[in-house]
């Protein structure tokens, strides 16, 4: 049957009901609960079928059921509340329509996986999945982003388990007429096209697909298309599925192909034009290469003006502390792809290949790296915890080798989850119901007893628990079914789990940082926290392993055979195919979300923070979000042995730390109740963290920040540089160009100072003087300072200060004065030196250039 055709029917919708496909089509209903109850009432049975499928529900009911419900006028008039509530969220102004005058027009945000519905499956984890909350957060609040990625024919894959419990990857093909997405066509109807070369003469052709998220759109790039030869067209066939030049074909396609179709976008729909491009990690970092292009090839610009351009409007965050994790091509490679034929005019070979190369101490002269490609073309840089910052600034130190780690451009944005997304609709009712929206903003609400009591707080999270426990029964039974139990064999997943144990979650990938077996390290001790005959422990897990990390399914293997121990089987359960949808049923049951990554390789972690919205409380290794945000009374802090050399001893040190705070803490606490059965400490553990971690973990406040820290910086210094005529963009290129050539003459000759005594002492002042010689650079070009802090016992400086000296004089051959003073403000030791670095109004941190004249 191999000359099979298929097309998709789509059902007619009555008139009157017209506006169901507008309420499928707009994603807010993944989100949006009033909508999908909507969607339940038109056929609750079918919805339940089609497991929560708006556009599949549509299919799946027959002509006469829809005529039967457009005979029903109060089915016609929800759909036409729902509709027309859709259409206010989708115009009214909204936060950022007041947050200021000078914010960017639209906003491009480039990532190469979208989580955002189960229905959508264009994610692996967490980076995805924080794609997804960017733009529904981004949505609510009104910012004008655009999504750009690419639609995966298959997606990440499905997970199951073999008897033996070794995982199975299945990539079930989607159908995008299933999808609720839609073509974007040129206004003679055909589809709209982008085409990029590849070696060798060949061509790769995309289609673009639009989903429609809230307020956001969101563009997918298709290259299954019959334009493009059988190679091509796989292009986009799975998510991080094949290594190598797959790889790099799909990151082309996302970069270039992506603002290609941003262009297209823009001129068939008559959106604005990105102001600012925001690329979330380096996989679409070639983005930048094609807006240097577009800029040399029709503006007349030069490369390093094109670079300035494209610089100052573009933010790049880097997600991992793994190196592992970072994509690295052969340099080789990127040649066969930007030289030879394939060469833009103007955008020469060794200038693209100088933006990925790792030139700086233990770097690979064979390889392009796409992080430091991001940060080399990303005139804004951050990492996604406080730690990860600190941390990325260390790992990148070598890119701004004269500066110290704590001047390394790389800032920091915490990662925040989309409350709506991964609330639990009983816990969210409530606190409309109980609270003003007031209280709910700063989630003091949850602070006050007389809003929700202690008993019926913890009835609902008895039902949360109680939810997740047949949620989980459900795919266990499932589970076993496919690894060939027999329904007879059966009978003990009715008794799996109970609504009345106290309920930890671990759910996550399983790279192996993330440690999945951690808990498997003196099993007995973990038996016994099982099977305690008063306090016991019960334990849900699931995670998917890369296809290609075999020590990854090795690790789940090990845990699946635990829990199939009739021993234990009932206390812990290992779920396959963790998704969007499994998290949802997940998180809000769980009394406590574990986690136990090897510090400081989690760069944030965001489950953890789901759980907490839904009142649970993390036990954690200090790592991420949680070494930012634990207070104590939050949660717990896995102790960690940060410094042990041998992993084994340090994983023995930490598992045995994780047991006995299970033991002797959480479930001490979780089973001490009061006479009517509640435990009133575990009860405020759980309001403090509605009340403190609520506001902080929510991705509008991440987006927040995004805006006003790096958007709106970003959109002003790109108007800067490109309005009019990219006169700006000439000039800094201009003046960069003369600083570094100038440079090699420029130095520190002489110091003096004066004004301190035998014994100095708080209060007094330094005056410093500074002799310098700037080659050809006017004193204006530059900025001389003192750095003056704490001196440690190794010499070097900490929390050091920089202030500027102010020119005093000049002499003849390009040397000058500088002068200033310093009030000294702490006792102890005290150390001072002068630098010299390039200063100009365009540039975004003193970094920037790598340029320093020290002392
Ligand atoms: C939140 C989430 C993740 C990411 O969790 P981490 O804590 O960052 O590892 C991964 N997968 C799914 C399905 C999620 O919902």
């Amino acid at each position: 049957m191999k000359a099979i055709r298929r097309f998709t029917v789509r059902t007619v919708l009555p008139a009157v009901l017209q506006e169901l496909d507008e309420l499928a089509q707009n994603l807010r209903w993944s989100w949006h609960g009033p909508t999908r109850d909507l969607f339940e009432r038109l056929d609750p049975e079918v919805w339940r079928d089609v497991k929560g499928d708006p556009a599949a529900l549509l299919g799946a009911l027959t002509p006469d059921k829809l005529d039967r419900l457009a005979a029903d006028p109060e089915v016609v008039d929800a759909v036409h509340a729902a509709a027309a509530d859709l259409r206010t969220y989708l115009t009214a102004p909204r936060w950022y329509q007041g947050a200021g005058d000078d914010l960017p027009e639209a906003i491009a945000y480039f990532s190469p996986e979208f989580g955002i519905t189960t229905v959508l499956p264009q994610y692996s984890g967490g980076l995805g999945i924080l794609a997804g909350d960017h733009l529904k957060s981004a949505s609510d609040l009104g910012v004008p982003i655009v999504g750009v990625g690419l639609l995966y024919g298959a997606g990440y894959f499905v997970q199951s388990l073999t008897r033996d419990g070794w995982q199975v990857e299945d990539y079930p093909l989607l159908d995008p007429d299933n999808l609720p997405i839609t073509l974007l066509r040129e206004d003679d109807g055909l589809p709209a096209r982008v085409s990029l070369p590849l070696p060798g003469g060949r061509t790769l052709h995309a289609h673009v697909w639009m989903a429609a998220v809230g307020r956001v759109p969101l563009l997918l790039l298709d290259s299954n298309i019959p334009e493009n030869d059988d190679l091509a067209r796989k292009v986009t066939d799975r998510l991080y599925g094949g290594g190598g030049e797959h790889r790099l074909q799909q990151e082309l396609l996302l970069g270039v192909g992506g603002v290609r179709a941003l262009r297209l976008w823009s001129r068939l729909t008559g959106a604005p034009a990105p102001e600012v491009y925001h690329t979330n990690e380096g996989h679409a970092g070639f983005l930048g290469v094609e807006r240097i292009a577009e800029l040399v090839g029709d503006h007349g610009l030069t490369f390093d003006e094109a670079l300035e351009a494209v610089r100052s409007a573009t933010v790049f965050t880097t997600h991992t502390p793994v190196p592992a994790g970072i994509d690295r091509f052969g340099t080789d490679t990127i040649s066969q792809y930007f030289g030879g034929s394939n060469e833009i005019p103007g955008v020469p070979l060794d200038r693209i290949l100088a933006l990925g190369a790792e030139d700086y101490e233990g770097g690979d002269p064979t390889v392009f790296n796409m992080a430091v490609m991001g940060l080399r073309l990303g005139g804004r840089a951050n990492g996604v915890s406080l730690l990860h910052g600190e941390v990325s600034r260390g790992m990148f130190n070598g890119l701004w080798s004269g500066f110290d780690e704590s001047e390394v451009p790389i800032g920091s944005v915490t990662n925040g989850v989309h409350a709506p997304t991964w609330v639990d609709r009983r816990l969210s009712e409530l606190a409309e119901d109980r609270f003003t929206p007031e209280e709910l903003e700063d989630a003091t609400g949850w602070l006050r007893p007389d809003g929700v009591s202690d008993a019926e707080l913890w009835s609902v999270r008895r039902e949360l628990r109680s939810q997740t426990v047949e949620d989980a029964r459900r795919r266990l039974r499932a589970s076993w079914r496919l690894r060939g139990a027999s329904p007879a064999e059966l009978g003990w997943v009715d008794d799996a789990l109970s609504p009345d144990v106290l309920t930890i979650g671990f759910a996550r990938r399983v790279p192996t940082y993330k440690r999945l077996t951690l808990m498997l390290r003196d099993p007995e001790r973990l038996k016994a926290l099982l099977l305690h005959p008063e306090r016991p422990v019960q334990l849900i897990i699931a995670g998917k392993s890369h296809p290609a990390d075999d020590q990854g399914k090795r690790l789940i293997q090990q845990l699946v055979r635990f829990t199939d121990d009739p021993e234990v089987r009932h206390r812990i359960v290992f779920l396959p195919n963790y998704d969007i949808g499994m998290a949802q049923m997940l998180y809000p049951g769980c009394d406590v979300w574990l986690n136990n990554p090897l510090r400081p390789l989690e760069a944030c972690g965001t489950s953890g923070m789901k759980a907490a919205l839904n009142g649970g409380l993390n036990l954690s290794i200090l790592d991420g979000w949680w070494d930012e945000w634990f207070d104590g009374e939050n949660g717990w802090a896995i102790p960690t042995a940060d410094g042990v050399e041998d992993a084994d001893r340090r994983d023995d040190l930490e598992a045995a730390a994780l047991y006995d705070l299970v033991e002797s803490q959480v479930a001490a606490r979780f089973y001490d109740r009061d006479e009517f059965g509640v435990p009133k400490h575990w009860m405020q553990q759980v309001r403090h963290t509605l009340a403190t971690l609520g506001p902080k973990v929510q991705a509008t406040r991440m987006v927040a920040d995004y805006v006003e820290r790096l958007y709106a910086p970003a959109a002003r210094a790109g108007r800067r540089l490109n309005a009019p005529d990219h006169s700006g963009a000439r000039d800094l290129a201009r003046w960069k160009s003369t600083v570094r050539g100038d440079w090699a003459h420029v130095r520190v000759d002489h110091v003096d100072s004066e004004g301190l005594g035998e014994a100095p002492k708080v209060g007094d002042r330094l005056a410093v003087k500074a002799y310098v010689s700037l080659g050809g650079l006017s004193p204006e070009d530059v900025d001389v300072q003192i750095v003056h802090g704490r001196v440690l016992e190794t010499d070097e400086m900490s929390s050091f200060v920089t202030e500027s000296l102010a020119p005093v004089e000049t002499y003849e051959d390009g040397r000058h004065a500088f002068g200033g003073e310093v009030v000294l403000e702490a006792s102890g030791p005290f150390g001072y030196t002068v630098r010299i670095v390039p200063r100009h109004a365009g540039l975004a941190n003193v970094a920037e250039l790598g340029l320093v004249a020290n002392a």
